[in-house]
């Protein structure tokens, strides 16, 4: 946990939701089928990832998979009791060893949503340039606001300051891809081929993500990819009319929402929970939950 102001005042707070039986009563209505709880990450230390699977299994929850999901979502299993799904967006190198390891020592299943393009060239994440550029003085838009500017302004500025900045892979390689898609709990998903945010691109551009990423995985892979996570969670019907068009079954948004028997019959907008990197166990706890997703903000 990095040690500022948010974050401790953060963490006196969630203490207090524990403590004052908050996050017990999350488990109570779980296991009366009130809702499936479904909470992502992105390159968290392997303590981290290992900590939030111990805290599922020590709390009585159990897992399910992205399949399992889309089977009771037809009505081919019974809603799950006392459930949780874990996904992973991007693709970073870190999760072979800090997600897919720690999901297989403990038999549990993880769904790894794969930007393909970083795989593919070894270059970083598009946003580590910007913030990269930002910090030598290269460019002057953050990396917030490139993330509301037509896909086309943000990609021209991304390929200017590319060649002055030499960043180190970041993502798998499409080997190590390869590897944990083999290994028995580890499934992957697609979260386009560039990371771009959807909403910001032309009906060709964001039809060529969604469609493109998929056949790349599934030539890569030999397996069938059929679930998608929305770059940073942004997406309207076009988006949903272009999954359900190129074959996908469910797509994963950012929605903190629980997975509730209402909601879920719409499979093109699963809703998540973010465990943050920086915050201390007690926050991300809550967080799991739902229980910081009602409370005063910051
Ligand atoms: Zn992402």
């Amino acid at each position: 946990m990095v040690f500022s102001k948010r974050n401790i005042a953060a963490f006196l707070l969630a203490n207090f939701f524990i403590l004052s039986g908050k996050v017990k009563k999350v488990f109570g209505r779980a296991s009366k089928g009130s809702f499936i709880l479904s909470v992502y990450f992105h390159d968290p230390s392997k303590k981290l990832f290992e900590s939030c699977v111990k805290w599922f299994i020590e709390n009585g929850y159990s897992f399910i998979s992205t399949e399992e999901l889309a089977a009771v979502a037809k009505g081919q299993k019974p809603f799950p009791l006392a459930s949780v799904i874990l996904t992973v967006d991007d693709g970073w190198r870190g999760n072979r060893e800090n997600i897919a390891a720690v999901a297989n020592h403990y038999k549990i299943p993880v769904t790894i949503f794969a930007s393909t393009q970083p795989i593919a060239t070894g270059e970083a994440f598009w946003w580590s340039y910007i913030a990269e550029a930002n910090k030598k003085g290269l460019v002057s838009q953050s990396v917030h606001a490139l993330k509301k500017v037509t896909n086309e302004e943000r990609m021209n500025i991304v390929n200017a300051v590319k060649p002055q900045l030499p960043l180190n892979r970041e993502a798998l390689t499409i080997e190590e891809l390869k590897e944990i898609s083999n290994t028995a709990f580890v499934s992957i998903g697609s979260h386009t081929v560039t990371h771009p945010i959807l909403t910001n691109c032309s009906d060709e551009q964001s039809f060529f993500e969604i469609r493109e990423s998929r056949k790349i995985l599934e030539e890569w892979l030999q397996k069938e990819v059929v679930h998608f996570a929305y770059p940073n969670g942004e997406f309207t019907t076009r988006e949903i009319n272009f999954l359900k068009d190129s074959g996908y079954k469910t797509a994963f948004t950012t929605n903190p929402r629980y997975i509730t028997p209402d909601n879920f019959t719409d499979l093109y907008t699963i809703p998540r929970f973010d465990v943050l990197e920086d915050v201390s166990f007690a926050e991300n706890i809550c967080r799991m939950t739902g229980v910081w997703f009602n409370k005063p903000t910051f």
